[in-house]
């Protein structure tokens, strides 16, 4: 029997993926890995070198060259990040939070060849632990195997009010119908795309958050995971 457990989550723009997932991970004690990281250090990769977001070689060739690495923030590294990003050594934690990069994210993800590299460094990541692993493919390119498959949706209005309430910490000029149009142009992108669409798999459960808080999210999934492994131990 195998004795790791994969949860794979998927879900648009600020359905609350990120948070839910670090909490669920801590709550289990897994392993949380944030995909979307890896394809905001591509776009972060063409940017500093002046590549187009669009310039498949380039980016595929800079990404293999490229060390990615993500932990755990340490003790040090406690600002509000739910995850430490490390880009050839340096810290690019917020850096790749940027609009500028998330934009370039959105475009970069297009690119089949860049999938196919990040695809294969996260099933890699994934191999035998536990993870909480969170994205728009896992379910069905990345962990098609995954125990628990997750579709975390929430309404459109309710993400960009989240969105909004996290950016206007920095960014007090930010508004709502900004966001609102941001969201939706990168909802159309990663639904819309031929590579690897963000979709809802027949296997997956639906959960949406738009009345949830991150905590009522993670606890009820942490709910659902113990209950499907103690129907796996008294299978046994
Ligand atoms: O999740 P996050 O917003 O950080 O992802 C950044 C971008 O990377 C998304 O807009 C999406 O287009 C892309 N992405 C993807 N596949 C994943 C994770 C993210 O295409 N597994």
């Amino acid at each position: 029997m195998k004795s790791f457990f994969h949860i794979a989550i998927d879900g648009p723009v600020a359905a609350g993926k990120g948070t839910a997932s670090k909490l669920v991970a801590q709550k289990l004690g897994f392993l949380y890995i944030d995909t979307g990281a890896m394809y905001r250090m591509a776009a972060m990769l063409a940017a500093q070198h002046g590549v187009d977001f669009n310039d498949e070689a380039k980016i595929v060739s800079l990404v293999k060259q490229a060390k990615m690495a993500m932990h755990s923030p340490r003790q040090d590294e406690q600002d509000g990040r739910l995850i430490t990003v490390l880009l050839n050594g340096e810290d690019v934690s917020w850096k790749i939070r940027s609009k500028e990069i998330s934009e370039g994210a959105s475009k970069v993800s297009i690119l089949l060849e860049v999938r196919k590299i990040l695809v294969e460094k996260q099933k890699e990541i994934a191999q035998g632990k536990n993870v909480v692993m969170e994205g728009r493919d896992i379910t069905y390119r990345v962990l098609p195997d995954a125990d628990l498959k997750i579709f975390l949706d929430a309404a459109l209005s309710a993400r960009a009010e989240r969105r909004v309430k996290q950016i206007q910490a920095t960014n007090p000029q930010i508004t709502l119908e900004k966001i609102l149009k941001e969201i939706a142009e990168r909802d159309e992108r990663d639904m819309g795309r031929s590579a690897d669409p963000l979709q809802i798999v027949p296997d997956a459960w639906v959960l949406d958050t738009t009345d949830l808080t991150p905590a009522q999210v993670a606890d009820t999934i942490v709910h659902r995971v113990h209950e499907m492994r103690q129907l796996t131990h008294e299978k046994d």
